[in-house]
């Protein structure tokens, strides 16, 4: 059997120097908001090019943090609204719904599956605050078409959802650097992943990192003193520890990726599958590895059948889940991410996979009729 991700064998590619990492946490007998943490989010603001990185306790809350800390400045007010794209993982919109904040859903770019930027000026109304747009399977979203956008409507702001895309670039620039501020996960089997929960908020705003890092712990500025009616989101010390092991090996597993990447793009055949056109290369960390099919059941059955396993990102859009039924915006047809929910297979694809299993792979698509 290929799995979609061995993640046992991935982080026993990091041994021994994970577990004497954690050994040296435990020994030190400091376990939260210490030395590790803090040469993580100093090395992590250096990768991805920001002034701040700030380490809380996931993803969801990396982008809950970033809205709450922009309502405590005051630039989002309760019940304003936040530009999201449609074709995303449940949290993006989770993290909106969660603060009272109301979701503008925005149908997805058939070619390239993110946010379609034509569409932004006809869904943005009066109230709407802020941009949270994601970078998802790993492709970045951020392009000429959106910075006009965030330009014209000066108090705009723009959120990047980083949790699928750690180390992609655009012009030179690293997702994560690209807009206000950016969430990021490091949820066990994203690029860069923890060993349990983490993420992180990266930002060139002082104050915005200040008050996140408040409302992280507590909503506190000193011991016993709260500022804010805050959260408990920390990154522990011993996920920093694993990060601060994991990270200097994020561009070779990108590498790796992207070269698995190209066999997909070039051996991949099947008149009944088509493919996202290949983003140039920087643009891609290939978090993700969709491919489509209007079979695509019969497909995942098939190569079941023949020992690979896939998965499905996402077989519901998260405006379609029964939690949002009865709100408004959750009936807005979404004709786009509805067809690449209906249609979407991930392919396995990371760096524990050998030239023979790709090649396996390639040729059991290939041979689906
Ligand atoms: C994984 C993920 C998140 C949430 O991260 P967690 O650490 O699991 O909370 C948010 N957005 C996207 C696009 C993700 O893929």
């Amino acid at each position: 059997m290929i799995p979609y991700f061995d993640l046992k064998k991935y982080n026993q590619s990091f041994e021994p120097a994970l577990t004497d990492a954690v050994q040296d946490v435990v020994s030190s007998g400091h376990y939260l908001l210490d030395s590790a943490v803090d040469c993580f989010e100093q090395r992590y603001a250096e990768y991805i090019g920001t002034d701040y990185a700030v380490g809380c306790a996931n993803g969801l809350d990396a982008i809950t943090l970033i809205l709450r800390g922009y309502m405590e400045l005051g630039q989002i007010k309760p019940g304003d609204s936040v530009l999201v794209p449609a074709n995303t993982f449940f949290a993006t919109l989770l993290a909106v719904t969660r603060l009272g904040l109301a979701p503008v859903p925005v149908d997805a770019d058939p070619v390239t599956g993110q946010i379609d930027c034509s569409l932004l000026e006809k869904a943005c109304t009066d109230k709407c605050r802020a941009l949270l747009t994601v970078h998802l399977y790993g492709r970045c979203s951020y392009n000429e078409q959106m910075a006009e956008f965030v330009q014209k409507h000066h108090n705009m702001l723009l959120i990047e959802d980083n949790a699928q895309a750690h180390g992609c670039m655009y012009k030179g620039h690293r997702t994560g650097s690209l807009g206000h501020a950016a969430a990021h996960s490091f949820y066990p089997a994203k690029n860069l992943g923890a060993l349990g929960d983490g993420g992180a908020i990266t930002t060139n705003n002082t104050d915005l990192a200040n008050v996140v890092r408040s409302l992280a712990n507590y909503g506190s500025s000193a011991k016993y003193v709260y500022d804010y009616a805050g959260m408990n989101s920390r990154l522990d010390e011993i996920q920093a520890a694993v990060l601060n092991v994991k990270l200097p090996f994020l561009d070779k597993e990108t590498c790796t990726r992207r070269s698995i990447a190209k066999r997909y793009h070039a051996e991949i055949t099947n008149p009944l599958i088509s493919l996202f056109a290949q983003a140039s290369e920087q643009e891609n960390v290939y978090h993700i590895f969709p491919i489509f099919c209007t079979e695509r059941d019969r497909l995942q059955e098939y190569l079941a059948q023949h020992g690979i396993q896939t998965l499905i990102h996402y077989p519901v859009p998260p405006h379609r889940q029964s939690c949002y039924g009865r709100q408004s915006w959750a009936q807005v047809p979404m004709p786009v991410t509805e067809r690449i929910h209906a249609t979407e297979l991930s392919l396995p694809l990371n760096s524990t996979l050998t030239d023979s299993d790709i090649s396996t792979i390639v040729s059991t698509v290939n041979s689906f009729e």
